[in-house]
Protein backbone atom coordinates (compact mmCIF):
# COMPACT_ATOMS: atom_id res chain seq x y z
CA UNK A 1 0.00 0.00 0.00
CA UNK A 2 1.27 3.30 -1.04
CA UNK A 3 2.12 5.91 2.21
CA UNK A 4 -0.58 8.22 -0.45
CA UNK A 5 -2.81 6.01 0.04
CA UNK A 6 -3.03 6.53 3.43
CA UNK A 7 -4.69 10.62 3.17
CA UNK A 8 -7.78 10.60 3.05
CA UNK A 9 -9.50 13.49 2.05
CA UNK A 10 -10.39 14.87 6.29
CA UNK A 11 -6.70 14.28 6.86
CA UNK A 12 -5.35 15.92 3.93
CA UNK A 13 -7.47 19.06 5.61
CA UNK A 14 -6.37 18.28 8.69
CA UNK A 15 -3.08 18.41 7.46
CA UNK A 16 -3.16 21.26 5.49
CA UNK A 17 -4.74 23.48 8.03
CA UNK A 18 -2.03 21.86 10.73
CA UNK A 19 0.11 24.67 12.54
CA UNK A 20 2.98 25.44 10.06
CA UNK A 21 6.05 24.59 11.49
CA UNK A 22 9.89 25.62 10.88
CA UNK A 23 13.10 24.98 11.93
CA UNK A 24 13.30 21.14 10.30
CA UNK A 25 14.27 21.60 7.10
CA UNK A 26 11.62 19.39 5.65
CA UNK A 27 8.63 21.34 4.21
CA UNK A 28 5.17 20.05 4.55
CA UNK A 29 4.35 17.88 1.68
CA UNK A 30 0.83 15.64 0.66
CA UNK A 31 2.27 12.94 1.96
CA UNK A 32 3.89 12.08 -1.16
CA UNK A 33 6.01 8.75 -0.47
CA UNK A 34 9.24 11.14 -0.78
CA UNK A 35 8.16 13.35 1.58
CA UNK A 36 7.52 9.87 4.41
CA UNK A 37 10.78 8.65 3.58
CA UNK A 38 12.77 11.46 3.71
CA UNK A 39 11.70 12.15 7.97
CA UNK A 40 11.97 8.72 8.11
CA UNK A 41 15.41 8.96 6.88
CA UNK A 42 16.01 12.10 8.79
CA UNK A 43 14.58 10.02 12.09
CA UNK A 44 16.28 6.93 11.57
CA UNK A 45 15.67 3.64 13.94
CA UNK A 46 14.25 4.56 17.36
CA UNK A 47 16.35 3.43 20.45
CA UNK A 48 14.02 1.12 22.31
CA UNK A 49 13.46 0.42 26.21
CA UNK A 50 11.80 -1.86 28.73
CA UNK A 51 8.36 -0.62 29.41
CA UNK A 52 8.50 -1.43 33.25
CA UNK A 53 11.16 -3.80 32.90
CA UNK A 54 9.01 -6.41 30.41
CA UNK A 55 8.16 -5.31 26.99
CA UNK A 56 10.61 -3.19 24.58
CA UNK A 57 8.99 -0.79 23.26
CA UNK A 58 9.97 2.81 21.63
CA UNK A 59 11.42 5.61 23.55
CA UNK A 60 8.56 7.79 21.81
CA UNK A 61 5.65 6.66 21.10
CA UNK A 62 2.25 6.73 18.55
CA UNK A 63 -0.63 8.09 18.84
CA UNK A 64 -4.14 7.77 16.67
CA UNK A 65 -4.30 11.39 16.96
CA UNK A 66 -1.08 11.78 15.01
CA UNK A 67 -1.56 12.37 10.97
CA UNK A 68 -1.22 9.69 9.27
CA UNK A 69 1.72 10.44 7.40
CA UNK A 70 3.36 10.73 10.74
CA UNK A 71 1.84 7.62 12.08
CA UNK A 72 3.18 5.91 8.50
CA UNK A 73 7.06 7.22 9.26
CA UNK A 74 6.69 6.53 12.33
CA UNK A 75 5.82 2.36 11.72
CA UNK A 76 8.97 3.11 9.58
CA UNK A 77 11.24 4.52 12.65
CA UNK A 78 10.07 1.51 15.11
CA UNK A 79 7.86 3.44 16.42
CA UNK A 80 5.89 0.08 17.97
CA UNK A 81 3.36 1.62 20.65
CA UNK A 82 0.52 3.18 19.45
CA UNK A 83 -1.94 5.25 22.41
CA UNK A 84 -5.66 5.74 21.74
CA UNK A 85 -5.69 2.85 18.95
CA UNK A 86 -9.45 2.95 19.60
CA UNK A 87 -9.73 5.81 17.44
CA UNK A 88 -8.43 3.82 13.84
CA UNK A 89 -12.01 2.54 13.45
CA UNK A 90 -11.95 0.50 10.01
CA UNK A 91 -9.19 2.53 9.54
CA UNK A 92 -5.69 0.72 10.74
CA UNK A 93 -2.78 1.26 8.91
CA UNK A 94 -2.01 -1.69 6.91
CA UNK A 95 1.38 -1.79 8.10
CA UNK A 96 0.46 -2.58 11.78
CA UNK A 97 -2.32 -4.91 10.53
CA UNK A 98 0.05 -6.86 8.54
CA UNK A 99 2.33 -7.40 11.14
CA UNK A 100 0.33 -7.20 14.16
CA UNK A 101 2.05 -8.97 16.42
CA UNK A 102 4.85 -6.42 16.12
CA UNK A 103 3.15 -3.53 17.19
CA UNK A 104 1.38 -2.58 21.04
CA UNK A 105 -1.95 -0.95 20.24
CA UNK A 106 -3.95 0.56 23.34
CA UNK A 107 -7.51 1.14 23.98
CA UNK A 108 -8.67 3.68 26.48
CA UNK A 109 -11.64 3.24 28.80
CA UNK A 110 -13.70 6.46 30.34
CA UNK A 111 -16.12 6.43 32.99
CA UNK A 112 -19.66 5.92 32.38
CA UNK A 113 -22.88 7.91 33.32
CA UNK A 114 -21.19 10.94 33.64
CA UNK A 115 -17.21 12.77 33.16
CA UNK A 116 -14.19 11.52 34.24
CA UNK A 117 -15.18 13.36 38.14
CA UNK A 118 -18.46 12.21 38.07
CA UNK A 119 -18.72 9.03 36.23
CA UNK A 120 -18.74 5.64 37.38
CA UNK A 121 -16.74 2.53 36.64
CA UNK A 122 -19.08 -0.26 35.42
CA UNK A 123 -17.93 -3.87 34.84
CA UNK A 124 -20.26 -4.74 32.39
CA UNK A 125 -20.38 -1.41 30.37
CA UNK A 126 -16.40 -0.96 29.66
CA UNK A 127 -16.26 -4.80 28.99
CA UNK A 128 -18.92 -4.24 25.76
CA UNK A 129 -16.95 -0.93 24.77
CA UNK A 130 -13.68 -2.65 24.40
CA UNK A 131 -15.32 -5.76 22.24
CA UNK A 132 -17.15 -3.31 20.14
CA UNK A 133 -13.74 -1.56 19.65
CA UNK A 134 -12.38 -4.86 18.97
CA UNK A 135 -14.40 -5.38 16.17
CA UNK A 136 -14.60 -2.01 14.83
CA UNK A 137 -10.70 -1.60 14.37
CA UNK A 138 -10.34 -4.82 13.62
CA UNK A 139 -7.37 -4.94 14.83
CA UNK A 140 -8.44 -8.37 16.36
CA UNK A 141 -7.46 -7.97 20.16
CA UNK A 142 -5.77 -5.18 22.15
CA UNK A 143 -2.53 -5.02 23.56
CA UNK A 144 -3.33 -2.59 26.83
CA UNK A 145 -6.15 -1.85 27.86
CA UNK A 146 -6.24 1.76 29.72
CA UNK A 147 -8.50 3.12 32.54
CA UNK A 148 -8.70 6.57 31.25
CA UNK A 149 -8.21 9.77 33.67
CA UNK A 150 -7.71 6.93 36.30
CA UNK A 151 -8.62 7.05 40.48
CA UNK A 152 -10.14 9.74 42.41
CA UNK A 153 -7.64 8.55 45.15
CA UNK A 154 -5.89 5.39 46.29
CA UNK A 155 -8.77 4.38 48.35
CA UNK A 156 -10.99 4.14 45.81
CA UNK A 157 -8.11 1.55 43.49
CA UNK A 158 -8.39 -0.56 46.70
CA UNK A 159 -12.45 -0.16 47.27
CA UNK A 160 -13.37 -0.59 43.18
CA UNK A 161 -12.07 -3.15 41.58
CA UNK A 162 -14.15 -3.17 38.74
CA UNK A 163 -11.69 -2.37 36.27
CA UNK A 164 -8.91 -4.80 37.47
CA UNK A 165 -12.10 -7.66 36.60
CA UNK A 166 -13.01 -6.25 32.84
CA UNK A 167 -9.62 -6.60 32.27
CA UNK A 168 -9.10 -10.41 33.84
CA UNK A 169 -12.75 -10.90 31.54
CA UNK A 170 -11.01 -9.47 28.43
CA UNK A 171 -7.90 -11.36 28.89
CA UNK A 172 -9.67 -14.80 29.89
CA UNK A 173 -11.31 -14.18 25.79
CA UNK A 174 -7.91 -12.79 24.22
CA UNK A 175 -9.15 -9.87 23.82
CA UNK A 176 -6.36 -7.90 25.83
CA UNK A 177 -2.81 -8.27 27.28
CA UNK A 178 -1.81 -5.90 29.66
CA UNK A 179 -3.58 -3.88 32.12
CA UNK A 180 -2.83 0.41 32.59
CA UNK A 181 -4.12 3.14 33.46
CA UNK A 182 -3.91 7.22 32.83
CA UNK A 183 -4.00 9.42 35.68
CA UNK A 184 -5.11 12.95 36.48
CA UNK A 185 -5.23 15.09 39.46
CA UNK A 186 -7.98 15.11 41.43
CA UNK A 187 -6.50 16.96 44.49
CA UNK A 188 -8.96 19.53 46.08
CA UNK A 189 -11.61 18.70 43.19
CA UNK A 190 -14.91 19.99 44.48
CA UNK A 191 -16.79 17.21 42.36
CA UNK A 192 -14.86 14.41 43.65
CA UNK A 193 -14.65 13.47 47.44
CA UNK A 194 -11.25 12.80 48.72
CA UNK A 195 -9.27 12.96 45.63
CA UNK A 196 -5.90 12.91 45.78
CA UNK A 197 -3.25 14.03 43.44
CA UNK A 198 -1.40 12.23 40.71
CA UNK A 199 1.66 11.32 42.22
CA UNK A 200 -0.35 10.03 45.41
CA UNK A 201 -2.58 7.54 43.34
CA UNK A 202 0.25 6.58 40.91
CA UNK A 203 2.40 5.16 44.30
CA UNK A 204 -0.19 3.23 45.72
CA UNK A 205 -1.05 1.99 42.25
CA UNK A 206 2.88 1.35 41.82
CA UNK A 207 2.26 -0.73 45.13
CA UNK A 208 -0.13 -2.58 44.51
CA UNK A 209 1.24 -4.14 41.35
CA UNK A 210 -1.79 -5.10 39.73
CA UNK A 211 -1.53 -2.59 36.94
CA UNK A 212 1.98 -2.79 34.62
CA UNK A 213 2.29 0.90 33.63
CA UNK A 214 0.81 3.94 33.83
CA UNK A 215 0.67 7.16 31.60
CA UNK A 216 0.08 10.62 33.34
CA UNK A 217 1.07 14.37 32.40
CA UNK A 218 4.90 14.79 32.85
CA UNK A 219 6.92 17.32 31.48
CA UNK A 220 10.25 19.94 32.25
CA UNK A 221 9.47 21.71 35.48
CA UNK A 222 8.06 19.24 37.36
CA UNK A 223 8.92 18.81 40.57
CA UNK A 224 9.62 16.22 44.02
CA UNK A 225 6.30 14.50 44.08
CA UNK A 226 6.63 13.58 40.72
CA UNK A 227 10.19 12.68 41.08
CA UNK A 228 9.67 10.59 44.07
CA UNK A 229 7.07 8.61 42.19
CA UNK A 230 9.31 7.81 39.38
CA UNK A 231 12.20 6.46 41.09
CA UNK A 232 9.70 4.63 43.13
CA UNK A 233 8.26 3.21 39.90
CA UNK A 234 11.65 2.00 38.78
CA UNK A 235 12.36 0.13 41.59
CA UNK A 236 9.28 -1.83 41.34
CA UNK A 237 8.93 -2.21 38.29
CA UNK A 238 6.50 -0.91 37.32
CA UNK A 239 6.26 1.34 33.86
CA UNK A 240 6.09 4.93 33.02
CA UNK A 241 5.03 6.74 30.07
CA UNK A 242 4.90 10.63 30.08
CA UNK A 243 1.79 12.33 28.50
CA UNK A 244 0.55 16.16 27.68
CA UNK A 245 4.38 16.53 27.28
CA UNK A 246 4.41 19.41 24.84
CA UNK A 247 4.11 22.16 27.92
CA UNK A 248 3.13 24.42 25.47
CA UNK A 249 6.19 24.12 23.27
CA UNK A 250 3.40 24.50 19.83
CA UNK A 251 2.83 28.29 20.93
CA UNK A 252 6.09 28.88 22.06
CA UNK A 253 7.30 27.78 17.98
CA UNK A 254 4.56 30.21 16.81
CA UNK A 255 5.30 32.87 19.24
CA UNK A 256 8.09 35.12 16.71
CA UNK A 257 9.01 37.34 19.36
CA UNK A 258 10.36 34.04 22.07
CA UNK A 259 11.70 32.18 18.85
CA UNK A 260 14.10 35.10 18.12
CA UNK A 261 16.25 34.20 21.03
CA UNK A 262 15.93 30.78 20.79
CA UNK A 263 18.81 28.94 21.04
CA UNK A 264 20.52 28.58 17.78
CA UNK A 265 20.32 24.86 16.42
CA UNK A 266 17.58 24.13 18.98
CA UNK A 267 14.48 23.73 18.04
CA UNK A 268 11.39 23.51 21.17
CA UNK A 269 10.09 19.59 20.03
CA UNK A 270 13.27 18.66 19.26
CA UNK A 271 15.15 20.08 22.68
CA UNK A 272 12.39 18.13 24.68
CA UNK A 273 12.19 14.84 23.05
CA UNK A 274 16.33 15.05 24.00
CA UNK A 275 15.26 15.66 27.49
CA UNK A 276 12.25 12.91 27.72
CA UNK A 277 14.06 10.61 26.31
CA UNK A 278 17.35 10.98 28.25
CA UNK A 279 16.90 12.92 31.64
CA UNK A 280 13.74 12.07 32.73
CA UNK A 281 13.53 8.75 34.52
CA UNK A 282 10.74 7.44 32.06
CA UNK A 283 10.69 4.51 29.97
CA UNK A 284 8.73 6.51 27.23
CA UNK A 285 6.56 9.61 26.38
CA UNK A 286 3.98 10.37 23.81
CA UNK A 287 4.50 13.73 22.35
CA UNK A 288 2.06 15.33 20.40
CA UNK A 289 2.62 15.41 16.46
CA UNK A 290 0.61 18.01 14.01
CA UNK A 291 2.64 17.34 11.11
CA UNK A 292 5.12 15.03 8.82
CA UNK A 293 7.76 17.84 9.45
CA UNK A 294 7.06 18.22 13.36
CA UNK A 295 7.79 14.42 13.30
CA UNK A 296 11.00 14.82 11.41
CA UNK A 297 11.79 17.44 13.96
CA UNK A 298 10.79 16.12 16.98
CA UNK A 299 11.68 11.87 16.66
CA UNK A 300 14.90 13.31 15.42
CA UNK A 301 15.87 14.12 19.32
CA UNK A 302 14.79 10.71 20.56
CA UNK A 303 17.23 9.36 22.30
CA UNK A 304 20.28 11.75 21.79
CA UNK A 305 22.16 13.45 24.22
CA UNK A 306 20.68 17.24 25.28
CA UNK A 307 22.82 19.40 23.83
CA UNK A 308 24.10 22.80 25.56
CA UNK A 309 21.56 24.58 23.32
CA UNK A 310 18.97 21.85 24.32
CA UNK A 311 20.04 22.23 27.94
CA UNK A 312 19.10 26.30 27.26
CA UNK A 313 16.13 25.72 25.11
CA UNK A 314 14.73 23.77 28.16
CA UNK A 315 15.79 26.70 30.37
CA UNK A 316 14.09 29.35 28.36
CA UNK A 317 11.11 26.95 27.63
CA UNK A 318 10.29 26.39 30.97
CA UNK A 319 10.03 30.29 32.26
CA UNK A 320 7.76 30.63 29.20
CA UNK A 321 5.53 27.78 30.32
CA UNK A 322 5.88 28.52 34.00
CA UNK A 323 4.58 32.12 32.70
CA UNK A 324 1.83 31.09 30.56
CA UNK A 325 1.10 27.39 30.10
CA UNK A 326 -1.17 25.79 33.08
CA UNK A 327 0.77 22.32 34.34
CA UNK A 328 -2.82 21.04 34.84
CA UNK A 329 -2.13 20.00 38.34
CA UNK A 330 -5.75 20.81 39.61
CA UNK A 331 -4.38 22.58 42.91
CA UNK A 332 -6.77 25.31 42.05
CA UNK A 333 -9.99 23.08 42.06
CA UNK A 334 -10.94 23.51 45.67
CA UNK A 335 -10.81 26.91 45.53
CA UNK A 336 -13.33 28.13 42.62
CA UNK A 337 -17.31 28.40 44.38
CA UNK A 338 -17.99 28.25 41.19
CA UNK A 339 -16.66 25.00 40.22
CA UNK A 340 -15.53 25.85 37.29
CA UNK A 341 -13.22 23.19 35.81
CA UNK A 342 -10.66 25.13 35.59
CA UNK A 343 -7.94 22.19 34.33
CA UNK A 344 -9.69 21.05 32.39
CA UNK A 345 -10.43 24.45 29.99
CA UNK A 346 -6.78 25.09 30.37
CA UNK A 347 -6.45 21.41 29.20
CA UNK A 348 -8.54 22.44 26.03
CA UNK A 349 -6.78 25.55 25.46
CA UNK A 350 -3.74 23.21 24.86
CA UNK A 351 -5.18 21.32 21.95
CA UNK A 352 -6.45 24.59 20.15
CA UNK A 353 -2.87 26.38 20.91
CA UNK A 354 -0.34 23.63 21.05
CA UNK A 355 -2.02 20.94 18.81
CA UNK A 356 -3.56 23.00 16.70
CA UNK A 357 -6.56 20.94 17.08
CA UNK A 358 -9.62 23.76 17.38
CA UNK A 359 -12.69 21.82 16.73
CA UNK A 360 -11.88 19.13 19.53
CA UNK A 361 -11.50 21.73 21.82
CA UNK A 362 -14.27 23.53 20.83
CA UNK A 363 -16.01 20.13 20.93
CA UNK A 364 -14.63 19.54 24.42
CA UNK A 365 -15.24 22.94 25.78
CA UNK A 366 -19.44 22.94 24.53
CA UNK A 367 -20.10 19.63 27.00
CA UNK A 368 -18.74 21.10 29.98
CA UNK A 369 -21.87 22.15 32.09
CA UNK A 370 -19.87 25.01 33.82
CA UNK A 371 -17.75 26.88 31.35
CA UNK A 372 -14.83 29.96 31.80
CA UNK A 373 -17.85 32.71 31.65
CA UNK A 374 -19.24 31.48 34.82
CA UNK A 375 -15.88 32.99 36.80
CA UNK A 376 -16.69 35.99 38.44
CA UNK A 377 -12.92 37.00 38.63
CA UNK A 378 -12.61 36.53 42.28
CA UNK A 379 -9.15 35.36 42.45
CA UNK A 380 -9.34 32.71 45.23
CA UNK A 381 -8.02 30.33 42.78
CA UNK A 382 -4.99 32.50 42.03
CA UNK A 383 -3.21 32.32 45.20
CA UNK A 384 -3.89 28.37 44.86
CA UNK A 385 -1.87 28.22 41.54
CA UNK A 386 2.13 26.88 41.86
CA UNK A 387 3.01 29.01 38.66
CA UNK A 388 0.38 32.13 39.99
CA UNK A 389 -1.10 31.88 36.91
CA UNK A 390 -3.14 34.96 35.79
CA UNK A 391 -6.49 32.02 36.04
CA UNK A 392 -9.28 34.85 35.35
CA UNK A 393 -7.84 36.54 32.47
CA UNK A 394 -6.80 33.09 31.01
CA UNK A 395 -10.36 31.36 31.46
CA UNK A 396 -11.75 34.84 29.41
CA UNK A 397 -9.25 34.14 26.85
CA UNK A 398 -9.93 30.72 26.65
CA UNK A 399 -13.76 31.57 26.47
CA UNK A 400 -13.02 33.70 23.75
CA UNK A 401 -11.71 31.34 21.61
CA UNK A 402 -13.68 28.26 22.09
CA UNK A 403 -17.34 29.72 23.50
S1 LIG B 1 -11.43 33.76 39.71
FE1 LIG B 1 -12.96 32.63 38.56
S2 LIG B 1 -12.11 30.57 38.36
FE2 LIG B 1 -10.97 31.59 39.99
S3 LIG B 1 -12.03 31.01 41.88
FE3 LIG B 1 -12.94 32.96 41.21
S4 LIG B 1 -14.69 32.35 39.95
FE4 LIG B 1 -13.41 30.51 40.17
S1 LIG C 1 -4.24 26.94 36.86
FE1 LIG C 1 -2.46 26.68 38.19
S2 LIG C 1 -3.23 25.49 39.96
FE2 LIG C 1 -4.77 25.34 38.34
S3 LIG C 1 -4.27 23.43 37.30
FE3 LIG C 1 -3.23 25.09 36.19
S4 LIG C 1 -1.17 25.22 37.06
FE4 LIG C 1 -2.45 24.00 38.48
Amino acid sequence: MSSKSYVRRREFIHTSAAVVFTGCGIQDKLAGPGAIDEAARKVGQLPRRKLGGGREVSVLVGSATWTREAVEAGIRCGINFWHKAEDWEGSVPQAILKNRDAHYCQVCVDRVRGNHETGAIDEEAHYQLVKRAVQRTGLGYFDDVQFHFGYHSAAELKSNRGFVRVFERLKKEGLVRHLCLSQHSYTGNSRVRGGQSAPEILKAVAEDRVFEHAQFMYSYGEGDAWNDFLALARKKGFGTIAMKTTRGAGRMSQDKAFMKDFPAGATPHQALARWLTTRAQLDAAVIQINSLSQFADTCSGAGKALRASDAEAIRKMAVYADREVCRLCNQCAGACQRRIPIADILRYERYARDYGDLARARDLYARLDTRADACVSCESCVARCPQSLRIPEKLAQVHRMLG
